[in-house]
């Protein structure tokens, strides 16, 4: 079977990665506030948070020490797989025997590359790796099924319901680890399975 994978919050501590770079910030004298306001500021038009153009922003605004927290940030997005769920890799090695792996991301392509390249020993069982800059994902989603019998497991219920809509045949998995942006937004049409860890999406994978 297609197994289609979700990289935020669904393999990849995103909060905690979060939290490590604030510090990073702090350390340099980049008060919470501003950490927050800029990061925000750094999404424009779209809803993903954007170094590069957050860099850029503070920088405009002569903070001092951008090029230290640039360089601070690098490395800790180097080291990115720590901030892997501890379920991730054990799942990943399992699943990837009998199934043909794929991850779709969304998000701004530099950023997501960076994370990603510090998560070798995750994206080595990925057949396919798709970044899109579609929030709903169900073109993608639908491309890398294959038109096959595929299972999708993401923790954003509304590329679900957007992919359900476009590719009936894809199994919709809905994780919900008790965190991340989208834990309070109901569940809305088109979603198979809800599941709280990768664990549960084994077992599901099994009986299908
Ligand atoms: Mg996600």
């Amino acid at each position: 079977m297609k197994i289609i994978l979700d990289f935020d919050h669904t393999l990849f501590d995103t909060p905690r990665l979060k939290r490590a770079v604030e510090s990073v910030f702090l350390k340099h004298g980049v008060s919470h506030d501003l950490f927050l306001r800029t990061l925000e500021q750094s999404k424009g038009e779209g809803r993903d948070w954007k170094p590069e153009r957050q860099f850029a922003i503070l920088k405009s605004r002569g903070v001092p020490h951008v090029d230290s927290i640039k360089d601070d940030f690098v490395q800790v997005l180097h080291g990115s797989h720590v901030f892997l769920y501890e379920d991730t890799l054990p799942f990943l090695e399992k699943i990837s025997k009998d199934n043909s792996l794929a991850l779709l991301t969304y998000g701004e392509d530099s950023f997501q590359n960076m994370k990603l390249e510090g998560c070798g020993r995750a994206t080595k069982y990925f057949k396919k790796i798709v970044i899109t800059q579609n929030i709903y994902k169900d073109k993608e989603a639908n491309d890398l099924s294959g038109g096959a019998k595929s299972l999708f497991v993401d923790d954003n219920p509304t590329a679900l319901s957007a992919t359900k809509q476009y590719a009936p045949h894809i199994v919709t998995v809905r994780i919900k680890r008790g965190e991340g942006r989208y834990e309070n937004e109901p569940s809305s049409g088109g979603i198979d399975y809800e599941v709280k860890g990768l664990g549960e999406v084994e077992d599901l994978i099994s009986r299908l």
